[in-house]
This record gives C-alpha cells, sequence and structure tokens, in this order.
C-alpha cells in the first residue's frame, strides 16, 4: 500500500441507452489485476492510471467490499476512517455508496459489518454506535435525521480539534434491523425540496457520520473513533452540463469544495504547518478524519462510454493524485482523558520500577561497601603477615649468618692456628687452677666434718 489514502476504481458497464446509441467503451482493463486500467483518449492515444485496485464493470457490490471492508472495520480498533465516493454525475456514486434494496452497497455492508462484528467481540469490547447524516448542499449544511430537516448547521471544534455540528441528530443503533431504515430516511429527506431527485442527490456532498465509542474491558481501554462514508457530489465540468443561474452557482460550490480537499491532502502530504481545512464545510467536517492520523479511502466511479471520456479522464486524473500523497501511519483514537489515565498509569508503574532499581542498587552498594571493608581488612592482614614474613626471613638470614660465623669458628677450631697452640697452656692452668680450688673445698668440708664428730664425742664423754 502507498500511503494511507488508497484509491480504488470502479467502472459501470455501459447503460442501455449508451448500448442502443451504439456508444463505445474507451476503457481498456486488461491489466486490471494489477491495478491498471487504461483510456483511449484519441484514436492513436492511450493513456494508463495505477490505482491500488481496478474493479471491472463485471465486479458485483459483494466483490467491491471484501476489499473495502478492512478499513472499514479499523474503526472498531480505534481508527478514524473516510471513504469518498468520487465521479462525475451518472457514473454510480448512489449506487457504489447505497446500492438498491436488493443489490446493498458501501454504507450498508459496512454497518452491517460493523455490528457483526460489534457481536464477535461482546465478551471482550462494549461498543456505542451512533449514526448521523448531513448533506453539504452550497456550502449549508443539512440535518437530513431531523424532523423537519435542520437547515445550515454550524462545525465546532473541541478542544482536541475533532469538529462537531451542534443539534445534528445522534441516531443510537443497536442493531442492523435498524441501519437500513435509518439510510432511507436520510437518502428520502435529501430529495425534499428538489424538483429533480437525481440532479439535487448529485449537487451535494452526503455525508454518513458513524460514532463508535468502544471500552476494552481487559485492559480498560477508551477508543472514540470515527467513520465518515461520504458521497461526494459530481465532478463534471461546467461546460460539459450547460450550467446557468443556479445550477452555475451550484457547480461553483461543488469545484470549490472538491478543490478544497485536494489542497487540504496536498498540505498534508507536504507536511504544512498550516491545513486549509477551513476552506470549506466539506474538509472543515472532516479536520479530524483526514490527516495522518486517519485512513482514507477514494472509490472512484467512472463511466466506460465514449461521451464521457473527457470526465472519465478528469476523474482517473484526480484519484491517481490522491494515490501518490504518502500521510504516515495513522493512529489510535484513544479518549483523551483514557489516554491521560493511561500515561499516568505508565508513569507511575515507571516510578516504581526506578524505586525499586535505587532501592537494589543502594542494597548493591551496601554490600560492596562491605565487600570493599572485608577486602582492605584483608589486606592489612596480608600486609601484617608479609610484615612478620619479612622480619622472619631478617632473623633467619641473622641466624644463618651467626651459624655461618659458628661453622667458619668451628672450621678454624679444627684447624689450630699458632694463636690456639699459644692459647692452650693457658687454658690448662685455669683448669688446674679451679681444680685445686674444689679439691681444697672438699679437704675444707672433711675437716668441718670431722671437727663436728669430734666435738661430738668430747660431749658424749663429759656427759
Ligand atoms: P450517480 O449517483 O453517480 O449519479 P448512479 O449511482 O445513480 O450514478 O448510477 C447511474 C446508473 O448506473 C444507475 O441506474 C445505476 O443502477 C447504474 N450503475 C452504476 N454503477 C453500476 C455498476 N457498477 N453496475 C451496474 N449498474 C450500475
Ligand atoms: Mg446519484
Amino acid at each position: 500500500m502507498r500511503g494511507n489514502i488508497r484509491v480504488f476504481c470502479w467502472c459501470r458497464p455501459l447503460s442501455k441507452d449508451e448500448t442502443s446509441s451504439s456508444k463505445k467503451s474507451v476503457v481498456d482493463f486488461n491489466g486490471a489485476n494489477d491495478g491498471e486500467i487504461m483510456v483511449t483518449v484519441t484514436e492513436t492515444t492511450k493513456k494508463t492510471f495505477k490505482f491500488d485496485r481496478v474493479f471491472t464493470p463485471k465486479d458485483g457490490q459483494g466483490v467491491i467490499y471484501a476489499d473495502v471492508s478492512p478499513l472499514v472495520t479499523s474503526v472498531l480498533d480505534g481508527y478514524n476512517v473516510c471513504i469518498f465516493a468520487y465521479r462525475q454525475t451518472g457514473s454510480g456514486n448512489t449506487f457504489t455508496m447505497e446500492g438498491t434494496k436488493r443489490d446493498r452497497g458501501v454504507n450498508y455492508k459496512s454497518l452491517e459489518e460493523l455490528f457483526k462484528i460489534v457481536n464477535e467481540r461482546e465478551v471482550t469490547y462494549k461498543y456505542d454506535l451512533s449514526v448521523s447524516i448531513l448533506e453539504v448542499y452550497n456550502e449549508q449544511i443539512r440535518d437530513l435525521l431531523a424532523t423537519p430537516s435542520s437547515k445550515n448547521l454550524e462545525i465546532k471544534l473541541d478542544r482536541d480539534k475533532s469538529s462537531h455540528v451542534p443539534g445534528i441528530t445522534d441516531a443510537k443503533v443497536k442493531d442492523i434491523n435498524e441501519v437500513w431504515n435509518i439510510l432511507q430516511t436520510g437518502s428520502n429527506a435529501r430529495a425534499v425540496g428538489s424538483n429533480n431527485v437525481n440532479t439535487h442527490s448529485s449537487r451535494s456532498h452526503c455525508m454518513i457520520f458513524i460514532k463508535v465509542r468502544a471500552k476494552n474491558d481487559l485492559n480498560g481501554e477508551c477508543t472514540s473513533s470515527k467513520l465518515w462514508l461520504v458521497d461526494l457530489a459530481g465532478s463534471e465540468r461546467l461546460t460539459k452540463t450547460d450550467a446557468q443561474g443556479e445550477q452555475l452557482n451550484e457547480a461553483k460550490y461543488i469545484n470549490r469544495s472538491l478543490s478544497a480537499l485536494r489542497g487540504v491532502i496536498s498540505a498534508l502530504a507536504m507536511e504544512n504547518s498550516h491545513i486549509p481545512y477551513r476552506n470549506s464545510k466539506l474538509t472543515y467536517l472532516l479536520q479530524d478524519s483526514l490527516g495522518g492520523n486517519s485512513k482514507a479511502l477514494m472509490l472512484v466511479q467512472i463511466s466506460p462510454s465514449e461521451s464521457d471520456a473527457s470526465e472519465t479522464l478528469m476523474s482517473l486524473s484526480f484519484a491517481s493524485c490522491l494515490r501518490h500523497i504518502e500521510l504516515g501511519p495513522a493512529k489510535k483514537q484513544v479518549h483523551s482523558a483514557q489516554l491521560q489515565n493511561t500515561r499516568q498509569m505508565k508513569l507511575s508503574r515507571k516510578v516504581r520500577k526506578l524505586e525499586k532499581d535505587l532501592q537494589n542498587l543502594k542494597s548493591k552498594a551496601k554490600g560492596d561497601e562491605q565487600l570493599c571493608k572485608d577486602l582492605q581488612e584483608k589486606v592489612k592482614e596480608l600486609e601484617g603477615r608479609l610484615d612478620s614474613k619479612a622480619h622472619s626471613q631478617i632473623t633467619s638470614e641473622k641466624q644463618q649468618r651467626l651459624l655461618s660465623g659458628k661453622l667458619k669458628e668451628k672450621e678454624q677450631e679444627h684447624q689450630p692456628s699458632i694463636v690456639e697452640q699459644k692459647v692452650t697452656p693457658i687454658g690448662f692452668t685455669i683448669f688446674d687452677s679451679a681444680m685445686w680450688i674444689v679439691f681444697c673445698y672438699c679437704l675444707f668440708c672433711q675437716n668441718k666434718v670431722l671437727e663436728r664428730k669430734l666435738k661430738e664425742q668430747e660431749h658424749q664423754r663429759s656427759a
């Protein structure tokens, strides 16, 4: 997919009138499967256009809707979606969007599918759908569901830049059975006050607005999104319709609003700071549904008839320009209060996580501090051990020195020198003297013992 504006082209069959008046088809569908369509401009010139999908006159409503469906259903996922039908009058806009009772178009099929999915998802989601139908004619907004239909309504912008029409009928739809009647009420109201129903309906933009409020019961997410189904006014050239008076006035309004639409889309594509939404009621209404945050589909209806060739070329050129526009990714329309809640929840979750991280870091720091202390003590202990080792080494070195000194002395003892030979007699003299003293002492002691024995004998004798 190129960009987020998809463009599909659908060519209607030649009508009975055209066939009976032998009008030829100027459109070639050989490249339709590759999204290509070729138009014969003159006998020698052909022009090829490329789209996201090309539908031939043989394709029916079901085939077209199968490709429109994914876009429609994304509104239930919270995206703003805009589907336009663009054509020259008589090419099949009403047929494509409204269809017939037996062959219903995009409007009905979209709502039918929305209700089908709403039922399928009822376990998880709560949806609230409402439908409004309005018409923009000569830059005046008319509520097509009001009785009597109210004219010239105003557009107001909410604080979140979403547009709304104060006072517009907001029909709450509970199931698909109510839908066809509501759509018919809108369609019938369009004809009121007009002499020629088909002429009037092709000179105004008919806009069906489906508002979807959703609540996801699992995660509490609330979204508020919109689906616009827009049947644009006919794009035929003024010369062709030979417009005069009121018709000329209508055509001017139509051209102005269609070029406003082109202007807005180009400004969005160029990411201009100013997007001229207010240049027309059509674009002002679609302010929050036409832009980078939404998804858009342009359905271009063309006539194959050679008599409509110039209008067909004009429609195809307009549509193929849109196809090159890239608006960036679409964004979910989460409810602002809900968004704030979600943001707050995310923030407090982040704060809690940060607090936990901080706590972890603190306890880790404490552990590190203890480890550091332990290590310091270990270092001290090792230093002490190193010191005592060094000390014992010094001591052992000293001892070693001492021992080696003694060893030397011993060696010297075993090899007596001249000095030693001289010293020896002196040694002997000392030893002899000591022995002599001991001997004397023994004699002295023996003498003492004998004296005492003598004294004892004398004492006994005298007694
Ligand atoms: P518009 O709304 O663009 O003026 P209509 O939707 O009224 O044109 O279509 C004009 C006629 O062509 C109608 O009779 C319609 O039934 C018929 N028609 C348009 N598109 C198709 C189509 N794809 N297949 C069969 N008939 C079509
Ligand atoms: Mg019509």
